[in-house]
């Protein structure tokens, strides 16, 4: 059977608890003309079934402006409102969009970390972390396309973490899949960037 599984989040398949049940029928709405489900508005990203489902420009390589991973001119990024962070200058409107957006929430700005990151700083970083960090020149922190926050939203399960992940999509940012919990690398901290 299909249930809506509310432990699991989702609509799942399972199989009938044959000693539960009191009755089978058949639910119909009658003839109507169908109706489109409708889709996610202010260039939020779509989700299926609670996950965000991730859009084309997503996957592959983010390269862009012809600039190699961590090796992108200051004057390519545009800042993100807290002191030497800069991001890809959509990224940065959107950041800063979604930032004031939390404020009006928490009563303060969304605290950062880390945002654009060096080439020389990815092999710091790897050279210090080898089994956190992306391997040097692939950082999605090289594109200017990453930032991680701090606050309480770097724990799962916190309201400021909640209000990511009720938020975010909304500004065009998501939570990577391979960040989430159970995935391998929890990364409650990570965000990205996935307009085009
Ligand atoms: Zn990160």
């Amino acid at each position: 059977m299909l249930a809506a599984d509310a432990r699991a989040g989702a609509v799942v398949v399972r199989s009938l608890p044959t000693d539960q049940v009191l009755g089978v029928g058949r639910p119909s709405l009658g003839g109507r003309a169908p109706v489109a489900a409708p889709g996610p508005a202010a260039g939020a990203l779509r989700t299926e079934c609670g996950n965000t489902v991730y859009p084309p420009s997503y996957d592959g390589a983010r390269q862009w402006g012809g600039y190699p991973n961590g090796l992108i001119p200051p004057s390519a990024m545009c800042p993100l409102g807290a002191a030497g962070h800069s991001l890809r200058c959509d990224a940065a409107a959107a950041y800063r969009a979604m930032s004031a957006a939390y404020a009006g929430a928490f009563g303060g700005p969304l605290c950062l970390t880390d945002s654009y990151r060096t080439y020389a700083g990815q092999v710091r970083l790897y050279g210090e972390k080898p089994a956190l960090a992306a391997v040097p020149g692939t950082s999605n922190h090289g594109w200017g396309l990453a930032v991680d926050l701090c606050g309480g939203v770097e724990t799962f399960g916190t309201p400021q973490y909640a209000w990511m992940v009720a938020n975010a999509g909304r500004f065009g940012f998501l939570h990577p899949s391979w960040a989430d919990p159970g995935n391998g690398r929890e990364e409650p901290w990570h965000w990205e960037y996935a307009g085009s």
